[in-house]
């Protein structure tokens, strides 16, 4: 029928606009080494901001004591303490504890949210078991994971530059992140002290360089997506300090601001942006992220209601609404092996109150997630490619073969199978045969929350 043409004429349009061939990644690539020179050269040179992080060293596996984390940077945030083992043992111990965020703390005041962080935290340390207490005298030390753009002013300290993730309080903007959790640990009696505030790409590149000294880098795909990695301090122009020691450091890329015109980039992601609480900004983040694939996917569904009729004569009420069809439910619906695709219609049903979907609808939509997916993931791998042309490790240098590991983490990458396979081999496809045996992917599992222990350990009071 017209209304069937219709919908499929609209599902073509989104799969030419959404395309990743492989020459396009290769210029979205160059295009984003050429962004880390310039956001290395000068303070806004580009909208890769490159954040010096003043972490010069990363963990050798030496690192010994009780040291606690707290991991903030998206819906839940936790709190963990880690018993390191020093030389050869390792983590000998670890306890967590989650705690979701009260959605209007994400938009309240910095007071607020700090005082709920800090009674959480409290909490924490009251229910502390054998073996975590801190030696006698000696405070209790924190890595701060903080993962939103933080300028730097020392390894403990930093002030916010702006929200993202549906975070937006005002009033944080441009103050120390640790100078107001501080405050709120100070106000309920809390004696603890912020070793090091960092955010989650650092802590994984930490975590993972603890057990893997061959990781260069650092990638996030959760609910927001970013980048780390080890750059020689000679090669960061706008950095006017020290040079330090060990002759490097790592960079915090925020490559979720990336954007290029290279992107492939369509009318629902123009919409998104412009109706998101951060137009103009983390554009590369809103065409990849957790928090965004399932809205592009509904925003498609929704002109197909509108526009061809999709789900029959009315737009379904509940298709209308921003951010009700979840990426976990996309890739749900992405993954449903059933003959009769029960997942996706159950899904429908269940979140848009749609029932009595066809096959072929189904089928439909499951090529849908399948788009915008791919894209997503050829993108992140597109990146990763960039960063390792940044560091000369995409070709096999005078016949020699370095490793290089590059460790992941976040959710999406963990749990969207297909989304990671996708990155995976589009990584290896744009590194082509030999070179890509020596390139790695490791998922660095928490390596967020155990690597901030870690960077709170090298930069103790006691050592
Ligand atoms: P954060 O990035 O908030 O620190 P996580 O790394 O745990 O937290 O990532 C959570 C994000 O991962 C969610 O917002 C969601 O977008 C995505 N995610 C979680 N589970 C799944 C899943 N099963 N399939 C796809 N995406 C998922
Ligand atoms: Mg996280």
């Amino acid at each position: 029928s017209g209304r069937w043409a219709r919908a499929m004429a609209i599902l073509k349009e989104v799969e030419e606009k959404c395309g990743t061939p492989i020459s396009k990644l290769r210029q979205v690539a160059d295009a984003m080494t050429v962004e880390m020179h310039a956001g290395l050269a000068s303070e806004g040179g580009s909208k890769l901001k490159m954040l010096i992080s003043y972490v010069d060293n990363l963990p050798t596996g030496d690192e010994k004591g009780l040291f606690y984390a707290l991991d903030l940077g998206g819906t839940n945030f936790r709190v963990l303490r880690v018993q390191l083992g020093g030389k050869d043992k390792s983590v000998v111990n670890q306890e967590f504890d989650e705690v979701s965020i009260p959605p209007h703390l994400m938009t309240g005041t910095s007071e607020e949210l700090f005082d709920f962080i800090a009674r959480a935290l409290e909490k924490f340390v009251a229910t502390e078991g054998e073996g975590f207490h801190p030696a006698p005298g000696r405070q209790r030390e924190l890595g701060f994971t903080f993962s939103f753009p933080v300028r730097q002013l020392s390894i403990s300290s930093g002030t916010l530059i702006k929200w993202t993730k549906g975070f937006n309080i005002e009033d944080a903007v441009g103050q120390d992140v640790v100078g107001e959790l501080t405050k709120s640990m100070e106000k309920i009696g809390l004696d603890m002290r912020v070793a090091a505030l960092v955010n989650d790409t650092i802590g994984t590149l930490a975590g993972g360089r603890y057990h893997n000294q061959d990781v260069a880098a650092a990638v996030i795909l959760g609910t927001g997506t970013n980048a780390a990695y080890v750059e020689r301090a000679h090669a960061i122009p706008k950095w006017h300090g020290l040079l330090p020691k060990s002759g490097e450091m790592v960079i915090n890329m925020e490559w979720g601001n990336f954007r290029s015109s290279h992107l492939p980039l369509t009318e629902y992601d123009q919409a998104l942006d412009v109706e998101s609480l951060n137009p103009g900004e983390q554009i590369f983040e809103k065409i990849i992220s957790g928090m965004y694939l399932g809205e592009v996917v509904r925003r498609v569904l929704s002109r197909m209601a509108e526009e061809a009729d999709f789900f029959g004569d009315t737009v379904p009420p509940k298709l209308q609404i921003p951010f009700i069809l979840r990426t976990p439910d996309m890739s749900a619906m992405h993954h449903d092996t059933s003959p009769d695709l029960r997942v996706v219609g159950g899904k429908l049903k269940d979140i848009l109150e749609i029932s009595n979907t066809s096959l072929k609808m189904r089928k439909t939509i499951v090529e849908l997630c399948d788009i915008v997916a791919t894209r997503g993931a050829r993108l992140s791998a597109a990146g990763i490619f960039g960063i390792l042309k940044k560091l000369g490790r995409d070709t096999v240098r005078d016949g020699e073969k370095q490793k290089s590991v590059i460790a992941l983490d976040g959710g999406l990458y963990e749990h969207y199978t297909k989304f990671s396979a996708c990155m995976e081999s589009t990584l290896k496809e744009l590194l082509g045969g030999e070179i890509a045996e020596s390139i790695v992917i490791e998922h660095s599992n928490d390596g967020s929350g155990i690597g901030a222990a870690l960077l709170a350990a090298s930069h103790s009071q006691y050592v």
